[in-house]
């Protein structure tokens, strides 16, 4: 699976999200929520980046600053070489038709009192695409070609399965004809089976559409299958990037090494070395200095505890930030 070409739909750089903390009568600011805290990648023409890591550690927040559905607080986010912080409302319009979002909860995410056509055409109107016709054409298309009846355009969110208002969000996600789609966990509230037609379905409109992904989740057997490259994110920064057949077979960063860990793995042949991680994740008001995984970390050195390791390339395409590599 190699990405269709190298230029990148999504370049991000050094990007963050800080959220202040404010306390007391006057909501003075006392502190910074870290969420993001200076990330870089790239997404090239028909090419999935999984961004994975434990609840907590950032990647949902990314996923929606690089959309600009929350500002980010500094870094850039170019589509298609053009720089979209700072851009207007106005100047946006084009770009958020280019960049599409799938959420994890198909439920929560669809309107309630809207039908399932009335979600897919929604924004096709808000962009003024087309006259009602046109648009009655393109959702009953749409429908058809995420695996829904066009004659359950009628039919209310409630009336269809977990797996059917998935197809819903992602018929929604396509109307407007993105080039990239985040996916925050989009699979994951779903039955293992379904999972995968999901997974399939993805698969398919990204081969036939040259789609982008970025596919947040923490169910890294889904990110293995679905992902081209792989970045691990923890307490908002990047800690390992590379692609997936790396990061599967030569993982060096420790806190990778631990989530690959505790994944199951499906043939009973491959063993993988046990690490149980101590602790949880700490919080990202007061992350640890050095190293933010030193806390947690089997093989920290007090170096560690100190320094912050930058992410460098110790082989071709391939990024790790810890200080025994
Ligand atoms: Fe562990 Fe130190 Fe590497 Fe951080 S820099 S991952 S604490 S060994």
């Amino acid at each position: 699976m190699s990405p269709a070409a190298n230029m990148p739909v999504l370049e991000v750089k050094d990007l963050k999200k800080h959220f202040p903390v404010r306390k007391g009568l006057l909501r003075r600011t006392v502190g910074h929520v870290y969420a993001v805290d200076g990330i870089s990648f790239s997404i090239g023409v028909g090419e999935t980046l999984g961004l994975v890591g434990e609840s907590g550690c950032g990647k949902t927040t990314a996923g929606r600053a690089v959309l600009r559905l929350i500002e980010p607080t500094s870094g850039s986010v170019q589509v298609g070489g053009t720089e979209i912080i700072g851009l207007s409302k106005s100047e946006m319009r084009p770009y958020r038709a280019q960049m599409q979002i799938i959420f994890q909860d198909p439920f929560g995410s669809l309107n309630p009192r809207m039908t399932a056509g009335e979600i897919v055409a929604e924004p096709l109107l808000v962009h003024g695409t087309g006259r009602r016709k046109e648009r009655d054409e393109q959702v009953a298309a749409l429908f058809a070609r995420v695996g829904l009846r066009p004659a359950q355009m009628s039919n209310y969110p409630h009336q269809f399965s977990g797996g059917q208002r998935q197809r819903i969000g992602i018929a929604r996600a396509l109307a407007l004809g993105p080039k990239l789609i985040v996916g925050d966990e989009p699979v994951s509230a779903l039955d293992v089976s379904i999972q995968a037609q999901v997974i399939n379905l993805l698969q398919d409109l990204q081969r036939e559409r040259q789609l982008s992904y970025l596919f947040i989740s923490h169910n890294l057997a889904v990110v293995e299958h679905i992902s081209h490259r792989i970045a691990v994110m923890y307490l908002g920064r990047i800690v390992e990037y590379a692609d997936t057949r790396s990061i599967f077979t030569n993982a060096q960063h420790p806190y990778t090494e631990a989530l690959l860990s505790a994944a199951p793995v499906p043939d009973p042949a491959i063993r993988r070395k046990k690490m149980v991680l101590q602790g949880d994740v700490p919080s990202p008001v007061r992350p640890p200095p050095g190293c933010h995984f030193h806390t947690r970390c089997p093989y920290a050195v007090d170096r560690c505890r100190v320094e912050s390791p930058p992410l460098r390339e110790i082989a071709p395409g391939h990024q790790v930030s810890c200080h025994l590599r």
